[in-house]
């Protein structure tokens, strides 16, 4: 039923549509007494998502109007179930007393949730941000502004394609968008969607995205030098100023903790592009997407929620710095080695809430009387903190103690007013201390008295009455009452009036317990009245402070992180790298992180690993199926990326020549459904690594080629090892396993090539995989070994091996090429993918096109062929 064609609605009503109407793209809750209410579509909705019954109000009649509904303290939870269904939630609330209201209540929406802008802790995953971003187009660039509200970490970027934009969005993991309306936006809309359904994607008019306003806006809020560079970005500006109109519109109040704007890996980092975080099991495993798993998992041995967010920041953006990257591990070993200092610091870092979180709350007006609490407790740990660190030698610890601010005032502040373990709510009072607060006190006396007084006057009137068994109670329907049984009824003077009547006792009240009554209610409502006004008085208070929160939870988490990758360090009993500028990458007994955990029973096999521009560039690493190729390049890449994260390595030894960016390649068939061939697309892939990779990178490969036929396979993974390893005449660091033996051939017209195999041994027919990493290539792939070990049926092992015996036999030529993968070329020959690869073979190929051979000798022809052999 559409909402305006509802006529004769009650008032109550009236005043749901008047707000709906305002919050049309919300699920507005709308208080009722004790329970939220949601009506019409809304409540149609929903009431299947909340698992709760759709009712109707004026059930059967004609004015009929679906509706469900949840007790308001059961909200959090309902709340929580819609936002993780995609949708935004209004809540409106009754705001004003409706004891005192003339006729209906006034009612308001304080506050608008959407996945992108959550503040219960309950609702946020403690280690991980939660971002909103906004995009903007304008001349042909993307300008992105994310900000996390709770911590209040914002945030700018700009991308002159939307490949970058759609790769820094997935590392984000940004949870709601705002973007403009208008036909334009619609195809980067679809793609959005298609890699991320859940992404709530917000439209608001063009308008709103006014690079004048924005600029106003901004230079209300933020330091002049934050904005320095902002203004030559019109698509940034109005992406940046848009989003905070998004935070105000939604929040009714301008979070005062935003209070810095920062561009987005301004520095110098080591970029792992989105495909490179997949395959590498970074944040989430690949085959079930599970966070356990992860290195991230394994690594985050962080105390505090914002050194987790740090950490997980790190290992995103690694340094490519060696000065900065060599200041942390300074800093990691001299934690590591201090086990005192290391356990210590360990346990005060456990006693530290989200302070950043807390400070948000307090900016934004939420937080409560256990929030101050908790921000008392983590500040009352810093001076330890500060002095633990005075201990140590790293400069960069050093300068953590130094910056550490003790805040004593505001621990002081807290602690006078605020009782030890208080309740979360401000509503019901009970959580300013006594001795805070005189007039508090005095009325607090009042109804702590009563039950003094009471017992007297119960006394009392058990005397003038001469009824023993005269009790004085009282209950939150009738208040208080004077209760006599019926035996005694009669002896019941004239003065009590009868309030309520029992099966087997009557109660009364009288004219001394009605005034007792009146001060009583009168100085609980003053004690909760004056309990909520020192407490917004303290927090508007403390709010005068929050950027040193935020400057300490900074170092706290900075301090955090060290710490942990001290202690994973210790644990796994890890090693140093030495970072340098140099292009040589040399681990000694490396080890997978993730694997190595996995395999404790039967051992991990740690290898060696050598790279450089010069002899040994491309690492073609061969071996059957299961023997550790994938484990081993992985690992490689791995100690790289936590080398210059500035953790320790799984290692006894590395020498890390820094890397700017690590790619990664899996030969995989899933792009088949999508239509295009595998050829395409690893080819597609291939010159898309190529086209940002640089002398300083890092290539993984894995099976490149497999997702195809043998021979179609091996002509990929030929031509992509050949096409790396010449690429603009330098080439690029790859290590690359493939189960493609012929593979190895390459090293005899490569420089740059070496070759390694995964030892196995042969038993018999049989194999034992050794995981040992050997240079020099295998000869056979054991993929039939492979399917028996795996339980492929007797028959079927036989009759593979008999094939494989026949394929032997022609499958190559004399110099051990295949001979089908050069057919295979000049089939495909009107592919322009190809045309990267293979001029000299077209060129041959058309000549032979254009022989007329009818016209030739025998001798004509030999020569002809002679020289087409030497144009290959
Ligand atoms: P491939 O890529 O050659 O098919 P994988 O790298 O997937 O092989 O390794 C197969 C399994 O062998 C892994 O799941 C792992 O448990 C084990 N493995 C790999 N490398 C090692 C090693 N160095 N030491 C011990 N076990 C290993």
């Amino acid at each position: 039923m559409a909402l305006s064609s509802t006529t004769n609605l009650t008032p109550a009503m009236k005043q749901y549509v008047e707000i709906k109407e305002k919050y049309p793209d919300c699920i507005l809750l709308y208080r009722m007494g004790d329970f939220y209410e949601l009506f019409f579509e809304d409540a149609v909705k929903v009431a299947p998502v909340l698992e709760i019954t759709l009712t109707s109000r004026n059930k059967g009649k004609k004015d009929s109007v679906p509706l469900c509904g949840f007790p308001h303290h059961a909200a959090a939870a309902y709340i929580t179930r819609l936002i993780e269904n995609g949708y935004k939630v209004a809540v409106c609330d009754q705001v004003e007393d409706p004891r005192k209201a003339k006729g209906i209540v006034k009612r308001e929406v304080v506050r608008i949730i959407t996945p992108g802008l959550i503040l219960d802790e309950e609702n946020l995953r403690a280690g991980e941000n939660n971002y909103l971003a906004c995009l903007h187009e304008k001349n042909n660039l993307l300008g992105l502004a994310f900000l996390d509200v709770s911590p209040g970490e914002f945030q700018i970027a700009e991308y002159d394609g939307q490949e970058e934009l759609l790769a820094a969005m997935a590392a984000l993991e940004c949870k709601e968008l705002v973007m403009a309306e208008g036909p334009s936006g619609n195809a980067m809309i679809k793609r959005l969607t298609v890699q991320w359904p859940a992404l709530l994607i917000n439209r608001r008019p063009e308008n709103y995205f006014s690079p004048e306003q924005a600029r106003a806006v901004l230079e209300q809020k933020f330091p002049a030098a934050d904005l320095a560079g902002i203004y030559e970005h019109p698509a940034v500006m109005a992406a940046a100023g848009a989003v905070l109109r998004y935070v105000e519109e939604t929040q009714k109040i301008y979070p005062a903790h935003i209070n810095e704007i920062r561009w987005h890996a301004a520095d110098n980092y080591l970029v792992v592009d989105e495909t490179a975080r997949r395959n590498l099991e970074l944040f989430a495993t690949i085959q079930d997407n599970s966070r356990a798993g992860s290195l991230f998992a394994m690594i985050n041995e962080t105390l505090t929620p914002m050194g987790a967010r740090m950490l997980r920041w790190w290992l995103g953006y690694p340094l490519a710095d060696t000065k900065k990257i060599t200041a942390r591990l300074a800093a990691v070993a001299d934690i590591k080695e201090n086990h005192l200092s290391r356990s210590n610091l360990r346990k005060f870092l456990s006693r530290i809430y989200d302070l950043e979180r807390l400070a948000g709350r307090v900016a934004l007006g939420v937080a409560n009387p256990r929030d101050l609490n908790a921000l008392k407790l983590s500040l009352i740990a810093v001076p330890d903190l500060k002095s633990l660190l005075m201990e140590l030698s790293a400069p960069s610890l050093l300068a953590i103690a130094r910056a550490l601010d003790e805040m004593p005032e505001v621990a002081g502040l807290i602690a006078a007013a605020i009782a030890e373990d208080p309740p979360p709510g401000i509503l019901e009072g009970g959580f300013i201390r006594s001795g805070y607060d005189e007039e508090l006190d005095s009325l607090k006396s009042i109804s702590h008295d009563a039950k003094k007084w009471i017992a007297s006057l119960e006394a009392g009137e058990r005397e003038k009455t001469g009824i023993n068994s005269l009790k004085i109670g009282f209950n939150s329907v009738f208040g208080y009452y004077i209760e006599v049984t019926k035996a005694n009824a009669a002896l019941v003077p004239d003065s009590y009036v009868r309030k309520q009547t029992l099966v087997n006792a009557e109660r009364y009240i009288n004219q001394e317990l009605k005034e007792f009554e009146q001060t009583v209610l009168s100085a609980e409502e003053k004690i909760r009245a004056r309990e909520q006004e020192l407490f917004l008085a303290l927090r508007a208070e403390i709010g005068r402070y929050i950027s040193g929160i935020q400057k300490n939870s900074r170092l706290v988490a900075e301090l955090d992180s060290l710490t942990a990758l001290a202690e994973v360090a210790e644990k796994n009993n890890y090693s140093c790298p030495a970072i340098n500028d140099d292009d040589t990458i040399m681990i000694k007994d490396g080890r997978h992180p993730v694997v190595e955990l996995a395999a404790k029973k039967e051992g991990f096999v740690p290898n060696d690993t050598l790279l450089n521009m010069a002899a040994d560039k491309l690492l073609i690493i061969t071996g059957p199926n299961m023997a550790g190729k994938s484990t081993y390049i992985r690992q490689v890449a791995l100690i790289v990326l936590m080398a210059q994260m500035g953790g320790f390595v799984p290692a006894a030894q590395a020498q890390i020549g820094i890397v700017d960016r690590i790619f990664t390649r899996i030969g995989a068939s899933d792009n088949l459904a999508r239509g295009q061939s595998t050829f395409m697309v690893e080819m597609i892939e291939m010159a898309d690594i190529l086209r940002k990779a640089t002398p300083r990178s890092l290539i993984i490969l894995d099976e490149v080629g497999r997702g195809t036929s043998t021979f179609d396979g091996l002509s990929i993974a030929w031509a992509v090892a050949e096409y790396i390893h010449d690429f603009q005449g330098r080439g690029v660091r790859t290590l690359f396993a493939t189960h493609y033996h012929q593979l190895t051939d390459l090293i005899a017209t490569n420089s740059g090539v070496k070759n390694y195999n995964i030892a196995v041994k042969e038993w018999g027919e049989r194999i034992i995989f050794l995981r040992k990493i050997m240079e020099g290539g295998t000869s056979r792939s054991y993929g039939i070994e492979v399917a028996r070990i795996a339980g492929v049926p007797q028959d079927v092992v036989k009759r593979a091996k008999e094939i494989l015996r026949n394929l032997e036999k022609g499958e190559f030529d004399e110099i051990g090429m295949p001979r089908i993968a050069r057919g295979l070329n000049a089939r495909k020959n009107n592919n322009p993918q190809l045309n990267l690869f293979v001029e000299e073979e077209d060129e041959v190929i058309s000549e032979l096109r254009n022989i007329d051979i009818t016209s030739m000798t025998p001798l004509d022809a030999l020569n002809l062929l002679s020289e087409l052999k030497k144009k290959l």
